[in-house]
């Protein structure tokens, strides 16, 4: 770009640069969801098609950037882990926090319709997402964040079951919201039995457990270097992008236990 004497402006820009070999982690997270949600009339306390909506966008942002390893979701959330040595951006947060974000946001406002085929997004409530980065120094804290995210799952959605089941069954909110004060997770479970003969362990795994997703590398990574020289650099990345979908795995299993941890260790690099 040529020279202007305005250039200097450039070097008020700071960079905030991620620490190497540290787990980069990155939420995003719908902005005034409630709000959303009751708009465009989510069912309560699930709708599926709004968390199917948010696992396609989050599997596409993965198909898009390979440096992703797994993402877990839930409600309006979704966290993704970086392979540790991931290097894109040469690791600028906000390069890297801006991306994820309004690359989710692209796909989920793409996708919607299939999802909504009734529902057509209006320009006054349009979903928006906002997004952070958090690096973590091993396996474990990564293990651990995981763990807490499926467990903010399971609080919120044993409430929310409870509620919406109060609600339906005729209380208002602020009933229901009463009769929920300083209950625990033991007395829901007994009020959802004993009220409304629901088992709780029998609801869905997508509305108990979120989503897990993984990138299980099951052929090696297309190499740029190893392909017959008639291939172009426009059909080996075409080829790459579709390999890295192929490989990614949705799960709604229990992530807290010591079972995934076991039997899927090798996708978080
Ligand atoms: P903020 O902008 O601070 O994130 P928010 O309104 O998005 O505010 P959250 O704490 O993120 O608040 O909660 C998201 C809300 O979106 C949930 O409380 C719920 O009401 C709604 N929601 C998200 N996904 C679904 C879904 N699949 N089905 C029903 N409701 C949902
Ligand atoms: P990065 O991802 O690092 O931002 P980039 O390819 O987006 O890389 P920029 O420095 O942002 O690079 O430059 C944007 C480029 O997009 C321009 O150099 C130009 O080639 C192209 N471009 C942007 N807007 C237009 C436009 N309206 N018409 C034609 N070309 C455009
Ligand atoms: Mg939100
Ligand atoms: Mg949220």
């Amino acid at each position: 770009m040529a020279k202007s004497r305005f250039e200097y402006v450039r070097n008020y820009e700071r960079d905030q640069i991620l620490l190497p070999n540290t787990y980069i982690l990155i939420r995003v997270d719908g902005r005034g969801f409630h709000r959303f949600s009751t708009h465009y009339q989510f069912q309560k306390p699930n709708d599926e098609r709004a968390l199917r909506l948010m696992n396609a966008s989050a599997e596409a942002v993965m198909g898009q950037i390979a440096e992703i390893c797994g993402a877990y979701g839930q409600s309006d959330e979704f966290s993704f882990i970086f392979n540790r040595t991931c290097s894109l951006f040469d690791r600028r947060e906000s390069k890297l926090v801006s991306t994820v974000a309004s690359t989710f946001t692209a796909h989920y406002i793409f996708l919607w319709n299939k999802y909504f085929p009734d529902t057509s997004l209006e320009p006054s409530m349009l979903p928006t997402f906002d997004s952070r980065a958090v690096l973590y120094p091993s396996a474990m804290e990564v293990r651990d964040y995981f763990s807490w995210r499926q467990a903010d799952c399971h609080i919120n959605n044993l409430y929310n079951t409870s509620f919406w089941a109060l609600v339906q069954s005729g209380k208002s909110e602020q009933e229901a919201e009463q009769a929920l004060m300083g209950t625990n997770s033991a007395d829901k479970n007994e009020l959802l039995f004993s009220q409304f003969q629901i088992n709780y362990n029998n609801i869905e795994p997508l509305y108990r457990k979120g989503t897990m997703l993984i990138r299980k590398l099951k052929s090696p990574p297309v190499s740029k270097y190893l392909q017959k020289p008639e291939k172009s650099q426009r059909q080996l990345d075409r080829e790459a992008h579709r390999q890295r979908k192929a490989d990614i795995v949705l799960l709604h299993d229990d992530i807290i236990g010591d079972k995934f941890w076991d039997e899927c260790s090798t996708w978080l690099i």
